[in-house]
C-alpha cells in the first residue's frame, strides 16, 4: 500500500486557547496568562498531522462562508494537502472550539460544530471517486453518524480500508463497526465502548477484547503517558510511550491518529506504525496549540 492516498473525513474548527493555572469551576472567572488562536478540529488535525509526517492527504470537510473557514482552508493549502473537497455551507458558521489549559497540561473544550454538522451524504457523493481511490480512510465522530456510515459502506464496497477514532466517545452502530478495519479510542472512548474500566493493560486487553467482539479487525487503544495497546486478530503488543514533560495534551490522540495512517501507507507494519505514532505523538504533548503542536517527519527519531 506504499504511499497510496489517504483521506482524512472530518471536523474543521477554529481553537481559541487559553492557558491558566487551574481551570475555572463553574460561575468563575480566572485569569488567564497565554492567548493562541489556531485551526484545529479532529478532522483538520489529523489531516495536517498526517500532513507534516510526508503522507499523500486529501480533506473532505465543511465550512462556513466566513474568515475563519476560508483562513483555515489556506492554512490546510499551506500543508500540501488537497482542498478540493471542502465544502462551504452559505448558512452556517464554521466549526469554533474554545479551549481552556491548566499548568498541568490537562485541558476543558467546547465545541460549536456549525457547518461541520451539515457535512452530509451528498457531499460525499461528490468526493466518491476520491474514496473509491483511497488506500485508507480516517474519521472521527464530529460529523453526522450518518455520513459517516455512508462513508463506511462506500469504502468498505471497494475493498478500502476503514479506520475510525471514535472521539468524541459516541455509541456506535454495527453496521459502521463491522465496516472498520481499525478503531482507535482513548481510555474514555474505550471505556464507553466496552463497558470495561480501564485501570492497566490487562484491563486495556479485556476492552480491546469486547470491542474486537463487535467486528473491528484492529483496535489501537491510546493510553496517554503509557502508549498504546495493539490488539491484532488473537495478537497483543504494548507499545510504550516516550517519556516526555506534557505541557498541553490537546490533539496528542489527533496526531497519533494521523501519523498511524502515514506509517500504514509507508508500508510499516501496525505494530511499526503504533510506534511511529506514538513517537509523534509524544513530541506533540511538549507544545501547545492543537495543530500548532504535530511535529515534522523529520523529527521523529525511531531509533531513540
Ligand atoms: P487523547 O489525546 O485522544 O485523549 P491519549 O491521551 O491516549 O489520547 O494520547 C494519545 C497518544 O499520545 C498516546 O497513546 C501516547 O502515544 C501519546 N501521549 C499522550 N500523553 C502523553 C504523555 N504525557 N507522554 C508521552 N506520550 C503521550
Amino acid at each position: 500500500m506504499k504511499n497510496k492516498k489517504i483521506v482524512v473525513i472530518g471536523s474543521s474548527n477554529t481553537d481559541m486557547v487559553i492557558k491558566s493555572d487551574r481551570l475555572p469551576a463553574p460561575g468563575e472567572t480566572v485569569i488567564g496568562h497565554t492567548f493562541l488562536m489556531n485551526p484545529g478540529g479532529k478532522g483538520a488535525n489529523q489531516a495536517v498531522a498526517a500532513a507534516r509526517m510526508e503522507g499523500n492527504i486529501t480533506f473532505v470537510s465543511k465550512i462556513g462562508n466566513d474568515t475563519f473557514g476560508k483562513q483555515s482552508v489556506e492554512g490546510y493549502i499551506a500543508e500540501g494537502i488537497k482542498t478540493d473537497y471542502i465544502f462551504t455551507d452559505p448558512d452556517q458558521p464554521s466549526g469554533v472550539a474554545l479551549i481552556l489549559v491548566d499548568a498541568k497540561g490537562e485541558n476543558s473544550i467546547s465545541v460549536a460544530s456549525g457547518a461541520n454538522a451539515t457535512l452530509c451524504p451528498a457531499d460525499i457523493d461528490k468526493a466518491k471517486d476520491e474514496i473509491e481511490t483511497a488506500g485508507l480512510v480516517l474519521m472521527q465522530l464530529e460529523i453526522p453518524m450518518e455520513t459517516l456510515e455512508y462513508v463506511a459502506e462506500i469504502a468498505c464496497n471497494k475493498g478500502v480500508k476503514v479506520i475510525l477514532n471514535p472521539a468524541p466517545a459516541q455509541a456506535l452502530s454495527c453496521k459502521l463497526l463491522k465496516c472498520l478495519y481499525m478503531l482507535i479510542p482513548n481510555k474514555t472512548e474505550t471505556e464507553m465502548l466496552s463497558g470495561v474500566e480501564v485501570t492497566d493493560w490487562e484491563s486495556a486487553i479485556k476492552a480491546a477484547d469486547v470491542i474486537g467482539e463487535k467486528g473491528v479487525d484492529i483496535v489501537v487503544i491510546t493510553l496517554g503517558a503509557q502508549g498504546a495497546l495493539i490488539k491484532d486478530g488473537r495478537q497483543y503488543h504494548r507499545i510504550e510511550a516516550d517519556p516526555v514533560e506534557a505541557v498541553d495534551t490537546t490533539a496528542a490522540g489527533d496526531t497519533f491518529c494521523g501519523a498511524l495512517c502515514v506509517g500504514l501507507s509507508d508500508g510499516m507494519t501496525v505494530p511499526e506504525s503504533v510506534r511511529f505514532a506514538c513517537k509523534a505523538a509524544a513530541i506533540s504533548v511538549t507544545r501547545m496549540g492543537a495543530q500548532a503542536s504535530a511535529p515534522y517527519r523529520k523529527e521523529i527519531n525511531l531509533n531513540s
